[in-house]
């Protein structure tokens, strides 16, 4: 019988960046993917401020600040008449070095994560699927199915990433609470447009349809990605998208001549479901990314969430594992990330309504898609039982630079130091980090990055002056305080 410490299922966004964690931290894993290659379908375009920092941690933001774009303005259209263009909306703060969402197809994030992986060691069984899962004392027995060939693997833990339809989640018995939206369908693929520059992304709008027509071009590529909101029959049926359905449809819609799609690589529809697992963790197994939590796409959060979970999970199992912490951390993963999930469901809901809403009017643009919270900055974990201390000042959104209190709980804001660079270049690595202000003791274990504040930027972003600020190996703040002893006690 083949032994596994982690089991990771499903090779999309969430499980490699959950792979990624595990890597760097040397923990053993295996990690399987039912499919023989990548997907090319675009999906998820939109990588937001909060998940470009995770991935700045992980060294790859940088490659992939260069493949999508951050300023393409919104373009619209009333049939072939057009409205104008609406510049993207960016939040002026100065606690992040990636204040802008960046879009891309979600190929190229899934690219990247498998090149960095690959560079840590890791490496993905394609073909192979997860057919069965039962607890066992102490751990998680799996059936792998490949080519026919089935492999019975204990696992010391399981984590099922296996997407929105996870058979993994039905097979622990976690339900998936809330609905679907059967009135709320989209045709979704990729193109090739001739007749439209690549400059903007277009939007035809309408009374009837809300969004009647979107087509969004990517960098670098000829590929555009379509969307066009579809009103399903009695039955809740749309008609199965093909190329030539692509072109009568934008025909029909928006009258305008002269635009032709060819070499359609993807077509998909999207029903909307909103739904979320009821618990996290069964047993030593558990659920991440949209396996745990699915919503309407407006506002682009869906991929970034999972990236999220798997950032919260990963040096938690690395802890667990190499004996540095109990099993009980593990169940903060579902105390921190389910009310995330709940806000992400409402938030995307409420997002979807302003936009359909606006667009029925003509009205629509990156206001009512993009907004302070869309960046995922401003989400924290106050209420955790791993947050301890902090100023007792209510946080407004974009308050942090200015030295409001900060609390335990709160994502660590980055800094734009005095003397060149940021915070986060000194912050990088699978570690627990240390601030320490005004030159207290820093009474700490190895293993913990300490770093000595003397740059004045640091001081009045975080608004102390003597004392440290622990931050979690995730960025986020653990404690603020005196001294750090009887917090990892506690672990
Ligand atoms: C049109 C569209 C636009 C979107 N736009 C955005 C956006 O702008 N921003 C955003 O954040 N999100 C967006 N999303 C959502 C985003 O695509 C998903 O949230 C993301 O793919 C979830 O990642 P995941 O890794 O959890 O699951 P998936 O990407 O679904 O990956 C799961 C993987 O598990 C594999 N698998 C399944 N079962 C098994 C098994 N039993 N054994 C082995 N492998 C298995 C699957 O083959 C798959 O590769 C969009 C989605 C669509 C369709």
């Amino acid at each position: 019988m083949n032994q596994i410490t982690v089991l990771i299922v499903g090779a999309g966004p969430v499980g490699l960046t959950l792979a990624c964690e595990l890597a760097r931290r040397k923990v053993p894993f295996r990690i399987v993917e039912r499919l023989a290659e990548p997907p090319r379908g675009s999906r998820a375009k939109a990588l937001q401020p909060r998940s470009l920092e995770v991935f700045n941690d992980l060294g790859i933001a940088e490659e992939l600040m260069k493949m999508g774009w951050t300023d393409l303005p919104f373009r619209k259209f009333n049939g072939s008449q057009l409205i104008g263009d609406s510049p993207r909306s960016v939040f002026a703060r100065e606690d992040t070095r990636y204040p802008k969402t960046l879009l891309l197809p979600q190929w190229k994030v899934e690219d990247s994560l498998r090149g960095k992986l690959g560079e840590l060691g890791g490496t993905i069984e394609w073909s192979t699927e997860l057919t069965d899962v039962s607890h066992t004392d102490g751990g998680v027995m799996c059936r792998l199915e490949r080519a026919g060939f089935v492999e019975e693997v204990a696992c010391r833990y399981m984590v099922a990433c296996d997407g929105g339809k996870s058979s993994t989640r039905k097979k622990l018995g976690i339900n998936f609470v809330g609905e679907t939206r059967q009135q709320e369908q989209l045709w979704v693929g990729d193109v090739e447009v001739e007749g439209l520059t690549p400059d903007a992304w277009y939007n035809w709008l309408g009374s009837k349809f809300g969004i009647a027509f979107a087509l969004f071009p990517f960098k670098d590529t000829r590929i555009w990605q379509l969307q066009a909101v579809m009103l399903p029959d009695e039955e809740g049926n749309v008609p199965t998208p093909t190329l030539e359905g692509f072109n009568e449809l934008f025909k029909e819609r928006t009258q305008m001549e002269g635009v032709r799609f060819t070499n359609s690589t993807w077509q998909s529809i999207y029903r909307v479901n909103i739904r979320r697992a009821e618990r996290y963790r069964v047993g030593n197994a558990f659920i991440a990314g949209d396996a745990g939590h699915v919503h309407s796409i407006a506002g682009g959060m869906g991929m970034n969430t999972g990236i999220q979970d798997a950032y919260n999970l990963g040096w938690k199992l690395a802890a667990v594992v190499h004996g540095q912490a109990g099993d009980g951390l593990l169940d903060t993963y579902g105390e921190e990330r389910i009310p995330i999930a709940d806000w992400l469901l409402a938030a995307t809901s409420e997002r979807q309504k302003a936009m359909m809403a606006a667009a029925a009017t003509g009205k629509a643009g990156f206001e009512t898609l993009a907004t302070q919270d869309t960046t995922q900055l401003n989400l924290n974990y106050r209420d955790s039982s791993l947050s301890v201390g902090g100023a007792d000042v209510e946080l407004r959104a974009g308050e942090l630079s200015a030295g409001a209190g900060l609390r335990a709980g709160d994502r660590a804001p980055d800094v734009r130091l005095v003397g060149g660079g940021w915070l986060s270049d000194r912050l990088k690595g699978p570690e627990w980090k240390l601030l320490v202000f005004g030159g207290v003791s820093a009474d700490v274990d190895e293993g913990v990055n300490v770093v000595q504040v003397g740059d004045e930027a640091i001081v009045k972003a975080y608004g102390v002056d003597r004392g440290v600020v622990l931050i979690r190996p995730d960025g986020y703040v653990a404690l603020v305080g005196d001294s750090v002893r009887d917090y990892f006690k506690g672990l």
